[in-house]
């Protein structure tokens, strides 16, 4: 389509199409005067702007095979605008197209309106755009009120830099689940009603057996627990915020009624939940102190000679091939070491290592204070980094300190092995927000040295280890701060971490474990 007279021209006479406008056009006159390669190089971005033009100006009537585009597909396959140059790309292709084009996103044909239109793209690329094609994704792009639940928990979240990924799976995971559930809902109404009608006190019966079927077993009696619970949390949540929603705006009737409709839901959940919260409560009881689920002391110490083996012969022999593996070693270690769930050791931020080799935490004066020579040099073994945790909380990270080696080859060779400048993760993966998968790392490096063992078997380990030792009521705080435990310890975040302490009562803790010089109960 040409983007100045919106006549549509085939058969690539577009650029002749185009001459016919120097009389009228400054531009095409202009252009015409330069040389021939930029003239052409020109006369190709028009013609993208003119299929973009044409495409979105008829985005709502035309079939995904009927918008236009460079290229004819060969077979059969579906459109994706690129978010970045707005060309239009074939899925099967894009990759091709991403090797050219930086940072290009290739967006879904119904995800372009909402990007055009929403307040917020980052919302729409990172969310909308990510549902798969199908029935529940296709509504999700349609439905405004949906968007709006899952777009408040999104502002709510996003700032959280180190867990985007985590943050957008779960936003993800509960705006598909509430569209099954309203699809179910629909399906039992079987007539034509809204997202809303979900809401209203006078179809609570239905949701609530909406919400039955979902979860139940095929052919059994019995019920999807983990579901149920999961679920309910969810309709709890989009309950509040519809109603503060319908309170911002004015809407005072719908405010109201939403009121009441979360008190009868309230009223109305001991009987459909009581079974399933209770078997989930029991379940993960029992899981977490199954004995046989603590990986062994031998595997243990294996594991760990390998991992140091490992990583002395990738720093020595360094080449940009072994930037992944060792990457996969070090977050390993840590992760283990630190006895951190899988996704929590690799998420540390660059800016929280560079405080951690900076002492920031463990001032050297306060180090100089410690009196005990034995406590003195096991402080000197660490570098103690705090990462941002749940809501107000820092976690703390000991990173031995024979890994700095390691982990500086792979800060130094960042741009070589193309982690993008702004990827804010000491181990980044190559997109420009994410930081590698740890519990990747640590099966990747399991599976090398042929044993079996995951964070959380670990983390499992150390806590039953720590329930066998005889700690004084102080250290034993300062344990549970770094398991992350929800030992509510009221600490207002301007408060600076006590450090020193840490290093000392969990470095050697940490270290014993991890030359394996306890004993223990279970073994
Ligand atoms: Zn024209
Ligand atoms: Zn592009």
């Amino acid at each position: 389509m040409c983007v100045y007279c919106n006549k549509i021209i085939t058969g690539g006479k577009l650029k002749r199409h185009i001459k016919s406008h120097k009389n009228t056009h400054a531009e095409v006159t202009e252009i015409l005067k330069k040389p021939v390669n930029e003239q052409n190089k020109w006369f190709e971005q028009k013609r993208i702007e003119g299929i973009y033009k044409y495409n979105i100006d008829n985005l709502d009537t035309l079939s995904s095979e009927q918008l236009l585009r460079q290229r004819k597909p060969k077979k059969q396959d579906e459109i994706r605008m690129c978010g970045k140059c707005k060309r239009f790309v074939s899925n099967r292709t894009f990759y091709v197209h991403k090797r050219k084009c930086v940072e290009s996103e290739p967006i879904k044909k119904d995800a372009i309106k909402p990007l055009l239109t929403h307040k917020d793209p980052e919302f729409v690329t990172e969310i909308l755009n990510n549902f798969r094609d199908g029935e529940v994704g296709n509504f999700i792009r349609e439905n405004k009120t949906i968007q709006m639940i899952g777009y408040k928990h999104f502002c709510a979240r996003k700032v959280e830099v180190s867990k985007s990924k985590e943050v957008k799976r779960e936003i993800m995971m509960e705006m598909r689940e509430l569209t099954r559930l309203f699809l179910t809902f629909k399906e039992i109404k079987g007539e034509t009603c809204s997202f809303e009608d979900m809401y209203e006190r006078k179809n609570l019966d239905t949701l609530i057996e909406a919400l039955n079927k979902l979860c139940a077993c095929e052919g059994k009696d019995s019920e999807k627990h983990g579901l149920k619970v999961n679920l309910n949390g969810i309709i709890q949540k989009s309950i509040k915020t519809l109603k503060r929603h319908y309170s911002g705006v004015c809407e005072d009737e719908k405010h109201k009624e939403m009121k009441k409709f979360a008190e009868a839901y309230s009223d109305r959940t001991p009987e459909f939940l009581a079974k399933a919260r209770y078997a989930t409560d029991k379940n993960s009881l029992k899981k977490a102190r199954i004995p046989k689920n603590l990986p062994d002391k031998y595997q243990l110490s294996k594991l760990r000679t390998f991992i140091h083996s490992e990583i002395t012969s990738v720093v020595r022999d360094f080449t940009i091939k072994h930037y992944s593996w060792l990457r996969s070693l070090v977050v390993a270690r840590l992760t283990l070491y630190n006895a951190r769930r899988g996704e929590e050791g690799c998420r540390i931020l660059v800016e929280e290592f560079n405080d951690a080799i900076n002492d920031v935490w463990t001032p050297a004066n306060s180090v100089e204070s410690i009196e005990d020579p034995a406590e003195k040099f096991l402080v000197g073994q660490y570098k103690l980094a705090y990462m941002a945790g749940k809501g107000k909380k820092y976690v703390p990270v000991l990173i031995p300190i024979d890994l700095l080696e390691a982990i500086n080859i792979l800060l130094a060779n960042r741009a070589s092995a193309n982690i993008q400048p702004e990827n804010p993760f000491l181990f980044a993966s190559k997109s420009s927000k994410y930081a590698c998968s740890g519990w990747h790392a640590v099966s990747d490096v399991c599976t090398a040295a042929q044993v079996s063992i995951n964070a959380t078997s670990n983390r499992h380990r150390v806590s039953t280890v720590f329930a066998s030792l005889d700690m004084s009521e102080h250290d034993r705080r300062i344990f549970f701060d770094h398991m992350g435990h929800e030992e509510n310890i009221n600490k207002e975040n301007y408060q600076c971490p006590p450090g020193v302490r840490t290093v000392k009562v969990m470095g050697a803790f940490l270290r014993n474990l991890d030359e394996g010089t306890h004993s223990f109960i279970f073994y």
